[in-house]
């Protein structure tokens, strides 16, 4: 008999056949003695696995070991798995000779048909909007034949509304999970793990915010597309300090889980612009999250190949510091983005894109952290941080420590577009018109900062030239230079 091994990523029913009798999974000990996860990541994981070894009862077997190896070894069946998805699960699986290794699911477009689309491309470079259109036609997914519904493919102009002059957005909750006896189990196993000295977490405990069955993920998916998906568009890139979900769907962690497909998600999505219950802007933003970004940023995890994490073509070196990787000195920082969003990942492991690209990436690359390591922390302290997600989105996207290979600019900015999409800037002690002296808001000459330092690595990308410029022509650039290199990675 055949065992098919599940992965925790591995979770929903896409990812087993009828015909799979019996099952596998492995929970290793050591994933989290090697690392320090945020508290709840550690929970939802656990969680999760837990939750559907109990729903496939007699089914499965359930293997606790230190290591996957270990777990192996007691198992004498052949093995089926579908494709891992990091680059080292991966290696390991197809090292042992009994495991057929089948392709990859819970992703919209196979690697194959990505490569095929990448090759055709010849020298032009690969571009996410180019990869989504013909996704959306090959998918049939908001298109009329090979037209796009509504007469455009993009609809970001609509999709970049600042933040109304309020405290919430004022959408209906997010779907709520109650907690049950399963979670009671991991959070006594995770405290004793700490208490023995077996792992180390940084953020605070529950309660368990995201969906860890497929039960949950569909009514988690379900009040989403009724109640919060309309607000959704126009203030996907907002940030309230009053509102840490605004109208996100919060759908990452399960669907990175693997509880739901995501042309499931897509599909409800779009039935609500077509009864006439979301707007398209509202649905098209969110279709381009899932069968956009989130498709085209696991084929890059694997396109780039295994050595991409360690790019650098910044040359940033310095380390990140534990003001900003332990979560435990937020009320210190008293740069009031900085603050809040430290607060969000430290109370649920979770903040939306936005503050996640401006205001934590941002920073890091302005301040020259070493990439490598703001990938590692990114990984850990989200909930749905996972190697695929993180090395392509921090390496390409947050740090362009690939130097254009993904993004096409480096997404850097100072305090006026933190000002602009937050209501953060006025309580905070620095001003971000500020440049220089007590009240220089540190994204702002952080922004020329990194400028100044990078021009002859950015000289070249049309995208930037007109700020690269603009950076010679301020009369206080020395003085920014010196405040900023004393200023480093202190907390600000
Ligand atoms: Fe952040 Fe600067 Fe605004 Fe303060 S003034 S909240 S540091 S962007």
């Amino acid at each position: 008999m055949t065992l098919r091994w599940i992965f925790g990523d591995q979770l929903g029913p896409h990812f087993v056949s009828d015909t799979d009798d019996r099952l596998l999974m492995i929970e290793s000990a050591r994933v989290f003695a090697r690392r320090r996860f945020h508290r709840q990541k550690a929970h939802l994981v656990l969680s999760a696995m837990r939750h559907r070894a109990a729903e496939l009862g007699d089914r499965v077997d359930y293997v606790r070991a230190d290591t996957y190896q270990q777990a192996l070894n007691g198992i004498r069946e052949p093995l089926t798995v579908c494709s891992p998805t990091t680059y080292a699960a991966e290696e390991f699986v197809r090292r042992q000779p009994r495991i057929d290794v089948l392709p990859a699911r819970g992703f919209t477009t196979s690697r194959e048909d990505f490569e095929e689309w990448a090759g055709r491309r010849g020298a032009k470079r690969l571009l996410m909007e180019d990869f989504y259109r013909e996704a959306r036609v090959r998918l049939g997914v908001l298109v009329d034949g090979s037209s796009p519904v509504g007469g455009q493919w993009n609809f970001d102009h609509d999709n970049r509304d600042a933040p109304p002059r309020a405290k919430t957005l004022g959408t209906p909750e997010p779907w709520w999970p109650e907690e049950d006896e399963i979670d009671e189990e991991v959070r006594a196993d995770l405290d004793r793990w700490e208490r023995e000295g077996q792992a180390s977490f940084v953020g605070v405990d529950g309660p368990r915010r995201f969906a860890v069955t497929r039960s949950e993920a569909l009514q988690a998916l379900k009040r989403f597309i009724v109640d919060r998906l309309p607000d959704f568009g126009p203030y996907e890139d907002a940030m309230l300090s009053g509102d840490d979900w605004m109208a996100h769907s919060l759908l990452s962690a399960p669907l990175n889980l693997g509880l739901l497909d995501p042309l499931e998600v897509v599909d409800l999505a779009e039935a609500a612009y077509r009864s006439g219950d979301a707007p398209l802007a509202s649905v098209e933003g969110f279709v381009r999250q899932l069968i956009g970004w989130r498709d085209y940023i696991w084929h890059l995890y694997w396109h780039f190949g295994p050595d991409y994490r360690r790019r650098n073509k910044l040359l940033a070196q310095r380390k990140i510091p534990s003001w900003f990787t332990d979560l435990d000195s937020a009320g210190e920082v008293e740069a009031r983005c900085l603050s809040e969003v430290l607060r969000g990942v430290r109370e649920h492991g979770w903040v939306h894109h936005i503050p996640r690209l401006m205001v934590l990436g941002n920073y890091a690359m302005q301040r020259g952290w070493n990439p490598v390591e703001v990938t590692d922390w990114f990984h850990r302290s989200f909930v749905d941080g996972y190697d695929w997600v993180m090395v392509p989105n921090v390496v390409g996207m947050s740090q362009y420590a690939d130097g254009g290979a993904l993004a096409t600019k480096p997404y850097a900015a100072g305090g006026a577009y933190i000002d602009k999409m937050s209501d953060f800037c006025g309580d905070c002690r620095y001003n971000p018109k500020v440049r220089v002296g007590e009240d220089a808001c540190p994204f702002t000459a952080g922004y020329w900062w990194f400028l100044d330092r990078n021009a002859d690595r950015l000289r070249g990308n049309q995208r930037i030239a007109r700020q690269l410029s603009a950076r010679n022509r301020l009369s206080d650039l020395a003085e920014l230079v010196t405040q900023e290199q004393e200023r480093g990675s202190d907390t600000p």
